[in-house]
Formats: C-alpha cells, sequence, structure tokens
C-alpha cells in the first residue's frame, strides 16, 4: 500500500486502489492476517497529502458463544493526512523517501472498528454448559438445568433449619 508522490504536483489528485493482507497484531484475537480493500483518492495540498475513501477487512475472528472460526466484514471510512514535516493538524502520519505507506494508517482504522462482540450468527446457540458441544451441531442430550440463583439461596436457607 505504497504511494509514491513523485511528480505529484500541488492540486492533483489520483485515484488509488489496494487489495492486500495486512497482519492484525496478535493481542486483536484475530486469526492470521485480514484480506483488506481499499480505494479512495489521494490529493496533495500544498504539499499535505490527504487521502479520502474506503476500507473494507474481512476478519477472522472465534465466536464468544460457540467458540468457533468466522469470518466478519468490516467497512470503514477512511480520512488520513501524510506529511513530511510538522504541522499544525492533529493525527498526521509522516513519510520520508516520497513514499506514503497506507498500511499502517489503514491498520489504525481496522483496530478502530474492531467488533466488542463476535458472534457467528444470530442463531448461535453457543456451547452446551454442561459437557461443552457445539449445539450448533445438533443436540447433545445434556437434561440443561438452570436453576435459578434466588431459589438456590432460598434452598439453602431451607436446608440449613432443618438441620438445626
Ligand atoms: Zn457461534
Ligand atoms: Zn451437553
Amino acid at each position: 500500500m505504497i504511494i509514491n508522490v513523485d511528480n505529484f504536483i500541488d492540486g492533483e489528485s489520483r485515484f488509488v486502489s489496494f487489495s492486500e493482507k495486512i497482519a492484525i497484531p496478535s493481542d486483536f484475537s484475530v486469526n492470521g492476517n485480514a484480506l483488506v480493500d481499499v480505494t479512495g483518492n489521494i490529493t496533495n495540498e500544498k504539499g499535505i497529502f490527504r487521502f479520502c475513501g474506503n476500507g473494507s477487512a474481512v476478519l477472522n475472528l472465534n465466536c464468544d458463544l460457540c467458540l468457533m472460526p468466522f469470518d466478519f466484514k468490516i467497512d470503514f471510512p477512511i480520512t488520513e493526512i501524510f506529511s513530511k514535516s510538522e504541522i499544525e493538524e492533529n493525527d498526521c502520519w509522516f513519510f520520508a523517501d516520497n513514499n506514503i505507506d497506507l498500511k499502517p494508517a489503514i491498520l489504525s482504522n481496522i483496530l478502530l472498528n474492531m467488533p466488542m462482540k463476535a458472534v457467528c450468527s444470530d442463531k448461535c446457540k453457543g456451547l452446551c454448559s454442561v459437557c461443552g458441544h457445539n449445539l450448533n451441531e445438533g443436540d447433545c442430550g445434556c437434561v440443561n438445568s438452570y436453576v435459578n440463583p434466588e431459589f438456590e439461596k432460598l434452598k439453602a436457607l431451607f436446608e440449613e433449619s432443618e438441620n438445626e
């Protein structure tokens, strides 16, 4: 995702498009690399380069409920500014050698758009709380005895009084 800005005159705007795999840092619970598509325009504004466009990334996540891997697509708008020198504006990326690398900027956009909760499907049934079987693959036959915790407390009180 390198854009060379040699011969890029002031006021010029160019369309760029990339499709690449990007490594996501391991503490973000993504399996392997993410396939990322980016399209947009980069404009030279008096030596400051502004990229505006859209990105999408396919992340391979593990479902929070059934723990199985699944692909999760995120879409995000991108507006980033690149400069060779210190400028007043915040959130500016520095570059050297007339080569702008979009990758760090795109990665930060991906990390900002990571889902808070990863669930493979609205219909995911999760794992059996008794045997750990993936309930999406069929019933395991366990009797799922959910006990109301309030009822448990009453039962404990009742048993205490019985023992007196
Ligand atoms: Zn699931
Ligand atoms: Zn079970």
